[in-house]
């Protein structure tokens, strides 16, 4: 297969390719050879990777393709090209969070365990994306590396912190990748790229592996082009894991595990019979900062999900409007105290002592490596963390928030005796333009209102393309459930994009000859 031929998977899915490897129409190392020709060709505008680790893909692809001739049957995406977000662990290669902390020479002795999973699956693993610093932040403006643009406007952001992952998938880069969601950070930019992204019920992935950000509220999940294919990706993720305490059992989760095969067995044209709740706070009147545009995306998608048979009503959460306050004081809480690790001594960074007159003094080494070693961003989440958890304020802010924190899950929780889903708009905006928020961190902290609530009540919840702007810029529909339901979600989603054509639009840089590059 020659690089031109390349632009044909593009334009399927995930899983037809896995067909057509698996069935000998095209070897594996063949795809491969045209996803990092259409990669290396796009990149330079692009700017999704921090790394490219293409040994570890072609030995995987070379695997795929002897397996195939032996006539053995392949684990599910095998031969599949996959991106990883550069916060997850990948044995022989860097991570650096795209933090200078880290990319100073950090490298992983140990894989992820969602790496393993991969790996055992026989996806060729092709590069590692960029995000914003430790996974903070909504426009992957706070790489310390690099700046990855939006596929469908190379002005404006992909969104974030996972902006590598999503923009990557958004270009057709790769079909499929992994991101990490602490407050939005799937969602956010699978809506600003428009893809499909997916946060699953805390607990159904191993977060082992996974560098810790907000420990309570990050789960690592899929981006994908269409619903079945995210599916699949997040069986090939799913399951427990003796490394993560914080997995759960099978017995627990099992209504999130086999959706692939479950997916199948449902009705593809129809949502008869199902509930969807409209949040209130977060449409409508009360919405306050969300764009008309999207406004009236959301508007017809409610419609869609109306004639495709399901019963529209509004739910009231009443404390969304307090998730975004509640998260940063939690998320920042937990950061600190993560963050804590980055000393100089045990990983990357050190800033030594280097004049006669600064005699050597710990302290003052930890201080000057983390003084050198993080950007602002990251330094102000640190700062708040340790404000907000230091005695005489601990009641005051962080019991508040956890107050918050229950009260969000026990709202939640009544909605699900009335509908079976809920849904609302994923971003109050669509991409914007870079500088446009990073000076003000409060508007930034506004992209994730919809998103939020979601990590704080541990639910699962996911965004699928639902419009355009007048700008021809993505929208995105976010859709929660309770916990364990991703399979009614992906239901929803998988009708939805049948009923409609934005999963399949592609973006002008996906759209470039490959072969005149
Ligand atoms: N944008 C949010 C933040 O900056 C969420 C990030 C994330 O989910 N990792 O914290």
């Amino acid at each position: 297969m020659n690089a031109h031929d390349s632009s044909a998977h593009h334009h399927q899915s995930a899983l037809a390719l896995h067909h057509q490897i698996a069935s000998g129409q095209c070897s594996a190392v063949s795809v491969l050879d045209a996803t990092y020709a259409t990669l290396k060709a796009t990149e330079g505008a692009l700017q999704a990777y921090t790394c490219l680790t293409e040994d570890l893909a072609y030995q995987t692809a070379r695997n795929v393709d002897s397996a195939v001739s032996r006539g053995e049957k392949l684990p599910l995406l095998a031969g599949v090209p996959i991106a990883i977000k550069d916060n997850l662990n990948l044995t022989g290669y860097p991570t650096t969070c795209s933090s200078k902390m880290l990319a100073s020479g950090y490298v992983s002795p140990y894989d992820a365990t969602v790496c393993s999973r991969l790996k055992a699956h026989m996806m060729p693993i092709v590069g590692k994306t960029n995000l914003d610093e430790f996974a903070m932040g909504s426009s992957t403006e706070n790489s310390a590396l690099l700046k990855t643009k939006n596929p469908w406007d190379l002005n404006r952001v992909p969104g974030g912190s996972s902006g590598g992952s999503a923009a990557t998938v958004g270009a057709r880069q790769v079909l499929l990748s992994l991101g990490s969601d602490t407050g939005g950070s799937i969602r956010q930019p699978a809506a600003l790229c428009g893809v499909v992204g997916i946060k699953p019920t805390y607990g159904l992935v191993s977060r082992y592996g996974l560098v810790a950000f907000a420990s309570s509220l990050d789960q690592i999940g899929p981006f994908a082009t269409t619903a079945e294919d995210a599916a699949a990706l997040l069986d090939v993720l799913s399951g427990q894991d003796a490394m993560d305490a914080t997995s759960k059992p099978e017995s627990m989760s099992s209504h999130a595990l086999n959706l692939s095969q479950k997916l199948l067995e449902l009705p593809a044209d129809t949502l008869k019979g199902l509930r969807v709740g409209v949040i209130a706070e977060l449409s409508g009147e009360q919405a306050e900062g969300f764009e008309p545009d999207v406004m009236a995306a959301f508007e017809a998608s409610v419609n869609t999900l109306k004639s495709l048979g399901a019963t529209i009503s509004t739910i009231s959460i009443p404390s969304v409007k307090y998730g975004v306050a509640a998260y940063y004081i939690v998320a920042p809480a937990e950061a600190s105290s993560n963050l804590a690790r980055y000393d100089g001594v045990r990983y990357g960074l050190r800033v030594e002592e280097d004049s006669a007159d600064r005699p050597a003094n710990l302290h003052r080494m930890f201080r000057e490596t983390r003084a050198a070693g993080f950007g602002s961003e990251v330094k102000r989440r640190i700062m708040l963390g340790t404000f907000a958890l230091s005695a005489g304020y601990y009641d005051a802010y962080y019991g508040k928030a956890q107050q918050v924190r229950e009260l969000l899950r026990h709202e939640f929780n009544t909605a699900w005796q009335q509908v079976d889903a809920l849904i609302c708009p994923t971003s109050p905006c669509t991409a914007f333009e870079f500088g446009s928020k990073s000076s003000d961190p409060i508007q930034m902290y506004l992209s994730d209102v919809a998103t939020i609530p979601v990590n704080l009540a541990g639910i699962p919840a996911l965004s699928i393309p639902c419009g355009f702007d007048h700008q021809g810029l993505p929208i995105g529909l976010q859709l929660q459930g309770p916990h364990w339901s991703e399979l009614t979600l992906l239901q929803i989603s998988r009708a939805f994009e049948k009923a409609t054509s934005f999963s399949g639009a592609l973006p002008p840089i996906a759209r470039r000859p490959v072969a005149s590059a």
